[in-house]
């Protein structure tokens, strides 16, 4: 095996790279712009000029080289292939074949939310678990599964989207993808400002939230610390349905840890407190003790999990 291996994580503004040995110590990270003019299509030719570049600087051998992972935001097959990336403003694209044929390394592609759960199972908060569950609570709700140490890609590049798992038959708002009832119009910061809006609405109880001009996620959060009863209210909802959500795909994959990463989880152990809850609840009696974390790797999963695909 060689020493070194790429680990790229293209996000809409900045793409992070990673530059690890294959044991997987980060050497250097650093960030290049994502040009999306004319429909992205110097974003792959940057990644290799930056990955060729920092070879060249590092005075590394090719053959030194374990090969460029590269995560990107949309559904990506298990060749390597897109669809379509519509932060990218990318229509089909072979990610994986291009970034070969540009750095003359082999390459993988993977989703990022998957890629970022493949990095905690490698590295941050699931470390030595071969089985994971991910779910990244930003924006909206990514998520990634890992069985037996791989991404569980699909036959769509559309596994692991945990986001649009139907969590109520009943909702009558849609969702950013069309449906009703999505788990991330409730567990995502925009949909646990949605839930607290609702619930003000029909509360009578008093709240912080009450006088908070333009709610965010993190007034929530942080009146649900003060045991504010809106806020608890709030995410007795949230966390029942990201618990039955949770409780749900692990009678499917039975996982050894869940992950629970992005901008949410920042409010900590109360917010696995109230997942963990329903959680136990719903799931079959031998995933009840699977343990509930905090994700470690913050920003970087996504360039740990790249460079663990190609390993
Ligand atoms: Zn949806």
């Amino acid at each position: 095996m060689g020493t070194y291996c790429f680990g790229i994580d293209v996000g809409g503004t900045t793409v992070k790279c990673g530059l690890f040995r294959t044991d997987g110590t980060l050497v250097e990270k650093w960030e290049i712009p994502t040009r999306k003019e004319n429909n992205g299509d110097q974003i792959l030719p940057d990644v290799a000029a930056a990955v060729n570049a920092k070879i060249e600087e590092k005075g590394i051998s090719k053959d030194d080289v374990e090969g460029v992972g590269i995560g990107v935001p949309g559904p990506v097959n298990s060749k390597g292939e897109v669809d379509r990336a519509v932060n990218l403003y990318w229509g089909y694209k072979d990610v994986a074949g291009e970034m070969e044929e540009l750095t003359g390394l082999p390459a993988k592609a993977g989703n990022d939310a998957n890629v970022a759960a493949l990095g905690e199972a490698w590295k941050g908060a699931a470390a030595g678990s071969s089985d994971v569950i991910m779910v990244t609570l930003g924006t909206g709700v990514g998520g990634g599964i890992i069985v037996d140490g791989k991404i569980v890609t699909g036959h769509h590049g559309a596994g692991g989207e945990i986001g649009h798992a139907n969590v109520d038959h009943h909702e009558t708002e849609s969702c950013n993808c069309g449906n009703k009832g999505c788990l991330e119009q409730f567990a995502s910061a925009t949909g646990i400002v949605r839930m607290a809006k609702k619930e003000l609405a029909v509360s009578a109880e008093k709240s912080v939230l009450r006088d908070v001009e333009n709610i965010s996620a993190k007034a929530v959060l942080d009146a649900f610390k003060e045991n504010d009863p809106v806020a608890v209210a709030t995410m007795k909802k949230v966390g029942e349905q990201l618990g039955g959500a949770l409780a749900i795909i692990s009678c499917v994959t039975d996982p050894e840890t869940i992950v629970i990463g992005g901008g949410v989880s920042k409010a900590g152990q109360p917010l696995i407190d109230c997942i963990q809850k329903y959680y136990r609840e719903y799931t079959f009696s031998s995933c009840k003790d699977t343990p509930i974390v905090i994700a470690t790797l913050g920003n970087d999963a996504g360039i740990y999990g790249a460079a663990k695909m190609v390993l």
